[in-house]
């Protein structure tokens, strides 16, 4: 049995419940790869696949101190090379096993309610067809299920989804304007249980959405604090950037305060990560996404999530009382998902910058695999270049050219006729099959459910988000590999040889497409 308990140094309440490993961002585990459809599709059984066999429990601290403070064994010392094991209970912790002497013949029962259902989950998804591509869709989606009330995790956002779907249908009914492009409002469900409608959704209709879909935005948790801090994919960082200048927000713009904050943050805006509904929009389908979100001051405040996350204290009266009393935040996330909603469903030229994400490849290219593969957060202690140096070669070249092809297609459609309207088609579609050329049909190195060759979380620090990334899990794993079956180290070189020659054909591909398109 395992079980999980919250820290004192989180800030957290006592009672604070997580949801462990067993509950989060296992995808759906009777359809993987499938779309889990009601009217008889095949499905897996529950025989058939393997849920992890531990039951995990998690507890608050209160409860945890009972335990912790009469465990046996040695203390745990001050610093070890995995980290810090030392929690901020006031107590000497101790490895176990077992309890002191004191307390030997103690034992821990534990009464788990959980019951295993089927169940049928709905997304409820609005339309409102665009006025002159109709079969072209921007997407804007929340997931409306949480583990209490959720007054954040989601309501923050799903507050600001039904506002812009009001917004855009009350513009509609009273004056018949529709977007130049479809506008898709999507509330999903069984997001917490592991991002279960989204993912179905998009694995139901994934060949419509390849075709068609020019970006998927994803509110989530919308108000964690006051700094805006999303995440993007480097195609669509632009026009974020765009349209924080046309909202207003404390006496300046939303942009300007973004900057000053950023630093607070990240510096740079970061590359789309996982942990919500766009997952499967950018890493299963190749479609830019944007995921909006305001974040705490983690210089004030240096906890990993807000204190409040998953638990029974996520209410309206927290929300009122101390994290947006006067709701102005809900108001900035509403204006900044419906002006980016406006914009990208209605921009002639799609607002892309393929130079930015072919840019912003090359430099977290050499950030990583130039000088940092090796640092303790990567821990890809592997030498690439002596072992792969044809094939590395190979993709450098084609990562310069891709690079070159971007940043002339850039320039070029500077100057493009948009008044042509078979051109603008023309340079619109070839640039939406940019970030859908680096989709690998059968996954990264097992992880089928990651099809993105170009960017997605690292396999062992799923919140960082890398260019290459089975490249990076590829080099990780025969790293620690070789410390133990060595055996099985040729075979993983070999799939990581492939792995190299996949992205650089990708690369290839993506850059025919900037070069050959006849505009
Ligand atoms: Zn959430």
């Amino acid at each position: 049995m395992l079980i999980l308990s919250t820290d004192r140094r989180t800030n957290g309440p006592t009672d604070r419940r997580t949801n462990g490993p067993t509950g989060k961002k296992v995808l759906p585990p009777l359809t993987q790869g499938l779309p889990a459809l009601v009217d008889g599709a095949f499905q897996y059984g529950l025989s058939d696949i393997n849920l992890p066999k531990i039951p995990t429990q998690p507890i608050g601290y209160d409860d945890a101190l009972q335990i912790l403070k009469i465990m046996g064994g040695k203390p745990v010392p001050n610093a070890l090379h995995i980290g810090d094991w030392k929690g901020g209970l006031n107590i000497t912790y101790r490895f176990g096993p077992g309890f002191n002497s004191a307390n030997v013949h103690k034992k821990l029962r534990l009464v788990v309610n959980n019951v295993m259902k089927t169940k049928i989950i709905y997304n409820v998804i609005g339309i409102l067809d665009g006025s002159v591509e109709e079969d072209r869709y921007v997407i804007l989606g929340n997931h409306r299920d949480a583990w209490g009330l959720g007054a954040m995790d989601a309501a923050s956002g799903t507050t600001a989804l039904l506002e812009v779907a009001r917004l855009f249908g009350r513009i509609h009914s009273d004056t018949d304007w529709r977007p130049r492009r479809t506008v898709v409002f999507a509330s999903w469900t069984g997001e917490e249980m592991g991002l279960i409608g989204s993912t179905e959704w998009v694995e139901e209709h994934i060949h419509l959405l390849s075709q068609k879909a020019v970006a998927y935005i994803n509110v989530d948790t919308c108000i964690k604090g006051p700094f805006l801090s999303p995440d993007a994919s480097p195609t669509l960082m632009a026009i974020l950037r765009e349209v924080t200048q046309y909202i207003s927000f404390r006496n300046t713009t939303l942009l300007n305060e973004w900057i000053k904050h950023q630093d607070q943050i990240s510096g740079v805006v970061k590359i789309l990560g996982s942990g919500s509904d766009q997952a499967a929009f950018a890493f299963f389908a190749g479609i830019p996404a944007i995921n909006i979100m305001f974040k705490f001051d983690k210089k004030k405040y240096p906890i990993s999530g807000y204190p409040a996350y998953h638990t029974g204290y996520e209410t309206l009266y927290l929300v009122n009382k101390f994290i947006d009393p006067d709701f102005s935040l809900h108001k900035t996330c509403t204006q900044l998902l419906g002006v980016l909603l406006h914009a990208i469903s209605g921009s002639i030229l799609l607002p892309y910058r393929i130079d930015e994400l072919a840019n912003r490849v090359l430099i977290d290219y050499k950030y990583i695999y130039k000088m940092n593969a090796n640092h303790e957060k990567f821990g890809a202690k592997y030498d690439i270049y002596g072992d792969n140096k044809p094939l590395i070669d190979m993709l450098e070249k084609s990562l310069a050219a891709f690079v070159s092809a971007a940043n002339d297609w850039t320039e070029m459609i500077r100057h493009l006729d948009i008044n042509n309207p078979l051109l603008v088609r023309r340079a619109n579609d070839a640039m939406m099959g940019v970030e859908r050329a680096f989709i690998r049909p059968e996954g990264l190195h097992e992880r089928p459910e990651i099809k993105n060759l170009l960017y997605a979380p690292f396999k062992y620090n799923k919140y960082s988000t890398v260019v290459f990334p089975g490249m990076l899990d590829l080099m990780r794993q025969i790293s620690i590999t070789q410390r133990g079956d060595v055996s099985k180290v040729p075979q993983l070189r070999q799939s990581l040889r492939r792995h190299i020659s996949d992205i650089a054909i990708a690369l290839r591909s993506a850059t025919n497409l900037l070069n050959t398109h006849p505009l």
